[in-house]
This record gives structure tokens, C-alpha cells and sequence, in this order.
């Protein structure tokens, strides 16, 4: 298994990704980088790809695949959740894989013209896709959509919801989609009245960073801001639970593993992190640089 293409060879490193998983090194716990020999009958059910450049100017190809036929197993080496790896991979490795992922979903989402409903065509390694219908002629391009992520706190409390679908000790800030015609600032403000009955005084609202979140294409805008107070209670189906934690309830609910919170790769858990260990920057937000965490 090659870690990267021979110097000179004019074909980039294959990635393959199967769904939201992609394709891993068993033994080194890093992304398979294969040619196209060692890919064999993969490339042959691949549905999409897409040429990027790693950071030190390498070629590398991300390669979707339909699914994973056992009988092709690559030696040391299985589809592994990008989610679930996120934590143990470098922050190049996690970006790279990142964008490749999202460009993919973009491209399985765009398979058709959204103007005359023909199908489309990659162009440009797979950055942009064109309607096939002459008449039409239709270019589409990568799309991110920008959410917000806040860290709301009043006093000593910080407050944090569960979503209906996640299990029942996981917890995070609360988090949702910019809506057309609004700021970033407002979508907080709205998101927070919305899923908790919870006001933001608007004055308290600080930037904190941003991250690109690839699951299938966010912006995650993050802000902290401070509540007027009040008792949180869902409020439109988002969330299951919403609750204001103390620093000590927070501190012994995870040493008694009583709560789950987001993976290291997140900026939600910088969020939180950050407030537990109440190190005198998380209540103005006066942060930089976060967004490669
Ligand atoms: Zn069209």
C-alpha cells in the first residue's frame, strides 16, 4: 500500500469513499492512498470523484463507490465512518477528507438539472457540473450552507440540548441552519427562542470562529452569547431536552460518564471545552484561529 503516488507519475492517489465512510489503513490508522493497480475492481463501481491537492501539492482523487463488495477486500484496509475517525486523524488528513467528502455529496445531490431535471455532467475534476440539455446548458457549483453554533450561558450556566435522535446521555450547544433573508447574528437569536424559549440578549453575541463541517456541506458559524435568563423547554420538536448546566454539574456528570459530548474535531466541543475550563476568553469570545480544531 503506497502512502502517496511515485514521484513523477502523472495519476493522482485514489481515496476511495463509500457512503459517509471512507477508506482506511488498518495497521497506520490513516487513508488508504492507492493506485489505480492496487484499486482494481473498486474503480470500476465508482458513481463520482473529484481531483484535489493535498498540501503539499499532491495529486489525490476521491473516488465514491456504490458499496463495498467483501470479495474485493484491499489487504489492511476497510471503510471506516469519517465521523467516527475524525479524532484520530491529523488536521491536514481531516481537511483534505473533509472537502473531498463534501464535494462528493455535492455531486450526488446534483446528478440532475435542477432548472430542466436532465442529467448532468462533472466538468473541471469534478469542481463544477453542467446540464447535459443543449438547451439548457446549466452550471452548477459546490454549495456550503452556513449555520450557526452558539455557546449561550447566564451566570454560571451553560445550556445544552439533545436532539430526539441521539442517544440518551449526549448533549451539545445548540446549533441550526441560517434561514434565506436573515444574518447569522439573528439566525442565533431565533434558533435559541425557537428550540429552548431561551432570549439572547443580543448586545452579549461575540464571534468566535467558524469550521467547515462536512456532514454533507455546512459553514458552522459559532458565536457565544448570554441568555436573559429563564427556564429552557423545547419548544419545536428539535430538541428532546434542553437544560442549563452548572461548571460542577457539567465537571461530574462526564467523570462519572453520565454525559457524551461531541467529538474532538467539532467546534461545539471547543465551545464547551473551553467554558469548563473557564479560562477567562469564553464569556467575549475574543478567540482566533479555531477553525482548524
Ligand atoms: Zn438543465
Amino acid at each position: 500500500m503506497t502512502d502517496s503516488r511515485p514521484d513523477g507519475s502523472p495519476d493522482p492517489a485514489l481515496v476511495f469513499f463509500c457512503e459517509s465512510r471512507v477508506m482506511i489503513d488498518l495497521r497506520r490508522r490513516r487513508p488508504c492512498r492507492l493506485d489505480r493497480a492496487q484499486a482494481g475492481e473498486l474503480l470500476n463501481q465508482a458513481r463520482a470523484s473529484v481531483r484535489l491537492e493535498d498540501a503539499s501539492g499532491r495529486l489525490l482523487e476521491a473516488v465514491a463507490i456504490e458499496r463495498f463488495r467483501p470479495r474485493q477486500r484491499i489487504p489492511d484496509a476497510d471503510f471506516e465512518p469519517l465521523r467516527g475517525i475524525a479524532a484520530e486523524l491529523d488536521s491536514e488528513s481531516w481537511q483534505l477528507l473533509a472537502r473531498s467528502h463534501s464535494l462528493l455529496e455535492w455531486q450526488r445531490a446534483h446528478r440532475y438539472c435542477g432548472s430542466c431535471g436532465h442529467p448532468t455532467e462533472a466538468l473541471d475534476g469534478g469542481h463544477r457540473r453542467r446540464c447535459s440539455n443543449r438547451d439548457c446548458g446549466r452550471l452548477d457549483f459546490p454549495r456550503t450552507d452556513p449555520a450557526v453554533i452558539m455557546r449561550i450561558t447566564h451566570e454560571d450556566r451553560l445550556l445544552l440540548g439533545r436532539q430526539p435522535t441521539w442517544p440518551e446521555q449526549r448533549r451539545s450547544v445548540l446549533a441550526g441552519f441560517v434561514h434565506p433573508g436573515e444574518s447569522a447574528e439573528e439566525a442565533v437569536v431565533r434558533e435559541v427562542h425557537e428550540e429552548s424559549g431561551i432570549q439572547v440578549d443580543p448586545a452579549s453575541l461575540s464571534w468566535f470562529g467558524s469550521q467547515h463541517w462536512p456532514f454533507p456541506g455546512s459553514l458552522m458559524l459559532a458565536f457565544t452569547a448570554r441568555a436573559q435568563g429563564g427556564e429552557p423547554h423545547p419548544r419545536d420538536g428539535e430538541l428532546a431536552r434542553v437544560d442549563w448546566w452548572t461548571r460542577t454539574e457539567l465537571k461530574a456528570a462526564l467523570e462519572a460518564d453520565r454525559i457524551a459530548l461531541p467529538g474532538q474535531r467539532s467546534v461545539a466541543r471547543t465551545l464547551i471545552d473551553e467554558w469548563i475550563k473557564g479560562d477567562g476568553l469564553h464569556d467575549n469570545g475574543l478567540t482566533q484561529g479555531r477553525n482548524n480544531r
